[in-house]
């Protein structure tokens, strides 16, 4: 080892952003070294892609540019790709550098899974980081400007077609429903000849929200030109459309989204980690099975809750907390003391359908319409104040108007 230990953080997502931070409040210069590497020089909310992906935020209030979080002099900040992890050798291998650790925290957050659906990954967008999401805005708001420029207009170009109704699909339709509007008004298209459908091969939306919700959700969006087309299996994306059912029904669109799910990030398996379902079942103290020094959280983690048998549901809520059992488990090691096991503290989930709607249930309690929603805001403001502090809640936080 250094004679400083040098504890290394890859990915600046809500687990990694929140490890570095409690370390550097926990833990003296003197004790330790921390380097947290990032693809780009920014963290961003995953939690609010969908909004950008509609364009109903602009992409620069979901980031916060890593050195106005972190002095340089404390967290040495390295913006590159991460490629692999070589176990043996305590050594990360970046896209142009490497690096080599005593600590180490794999954080790298989630990426698209098609499930092999033929066409998927060549002709649907996904809302995955920042880019992806730019480019989806920027997509819908091009078949706009094509219609309106168009002699011989096809309607079927103002189509959009969002495939997956997990939460993901839910929230984007949600800020869809607020976006078209405004893009009608602005090219001066007629509401009705723009199409949202989200198509879902089960047969209801949000698997994990209870019946009563599900059925709020659905119906207020449909109240607002949201169409929905459960039980309808995508069998191939192609260009323009989906392929759907037995009957291989064809849904034509000039824009499609795939928000049907995610895995962990590919690092794992160019690292050799055991996988289930793209993703490492870790140790109740957060650390990947028979490693004593690499811990894998978030997005990349499993986390077993023993109680039901079954790992806990990814969330940044659970990211955020696994980072502060983290850091404060790699100070128990680098104090020989003993490390403790993550408990997850469920404070509920609230799911948007736009600026001024919301669903879900808080503390137990369901809540519905402008409450939920207001009560979305304040997550969401927590958040950026939890990772970034009292400067970028004033500066990025969501006071929007109903
Ligand atoms: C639209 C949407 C809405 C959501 N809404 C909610 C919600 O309301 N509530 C909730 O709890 N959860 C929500 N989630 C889920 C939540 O966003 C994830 O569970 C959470 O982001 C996981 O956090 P993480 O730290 O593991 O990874 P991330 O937040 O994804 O961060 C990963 C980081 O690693 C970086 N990175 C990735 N690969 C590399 C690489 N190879 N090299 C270098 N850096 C890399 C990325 O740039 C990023 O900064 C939502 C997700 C989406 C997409």
């Amino acid at each position: 080892m250094n004679a400083k230990p040098k504890i290394v953080v890859l990915g600046a997502g809500y687990g990694g952003m929140m490890t570095a931070r409690k370390l550097t409040q926990t833990l003296s210069p003197e004790e330790a070294e921390i380097v947290l590497v990032n693809k780009h020089n920014y963290h961003y909310e995953s939690t609010w892609l969908h909004e950008v992906a509609a364009g109903t935020i602009n992409h620069n209030q979901a980031r916060i540019m890593l050195s106005d979080v972190f002095n340089p002099n404390r967290v040495r900040l390295i913006y590159d790709s991460v490629e692999e992890v070589k176990r043996d050798e305590n050594r990360v291998i970046l896209e142009n550098s490497e690096l080599t650790y005593d600590y180490l925290v794999i954080s790298l957050g989630f990426v698209t899974n098609t499930f092999g659906i033929k066409g998927m990954e060549e002709n649907a967008f996904f809302i995955q980081d920042i880019d992806s999401s730019q480019l989806i805005r920027d997509h819908i708001e091009y078949q706009f400007v094509k219609y309106k420029n168009s002699e011989e207009k096809n309607d079927d170009d103002l189509t959009i077609l969002v495939g997956g109704s997990g939460f993901t699909g839910i929230e984007f339709v949600g800020e869809l429903a607020e976006k078209v509007p405004e893009l009608c008004k602005k090219y001066d298209i007629d509401r009705y000849k723009v199409k949202i459908i989200n198509v879902e091969a089960a047969p209801r939306i949000l698997p994990s929200f209870d019946e009563e919700l599900v059925e709020y959700a659905k119906q207020s969006l449909e109240s607002r030109g949201i169409e929905f087309r459960l039980g309808a299996k995508i069998q191939e994306c192609k260009e323009d459309c989906f392929v759907v059912g037995d009957d291989h029904e064809e849904i034509k669109a000039g824009t499609i989204v795939w928000t049907g799910g995610v895995t962990g990030s590919p690092v794992l398996s160019n690292s050799g980690f055991e996988l289930t379902k793209g993703k490492v079942t870790v140790d109740g103290d957060l650390r990947a099975p028979g490693e004593d020094n690499i811990f894998i959280i978030g997005d990349c983690a499993w986390v077993m809750n023993e109680k039901e048998g079954r790992p806990f549901p990814p969330t940044a809520q659970a990211a955020t907390q696994h980072g502060i059992t983290c850091a404060k488990n790699i100070k128990a090691l680098l104090h020989n003391q003993p490390l403790e096991n993550f408990v997850f503290d469920d404070k509920g989930t609230v799911a948007s359908l736009g600026i001024s709607d919301a669903m879900g249930t808080v503390y137990g309690k369901k809540l519905y319409g402008k409450s939920a929603a207001t009560m979305k805001k304040v997550v969401d403001n927590r958040s950026l104040y939890m990772l970034g502090g009292m400067k970028f809640l004033l500066k990025k936080g969501k006071v929007r108007p109903f």
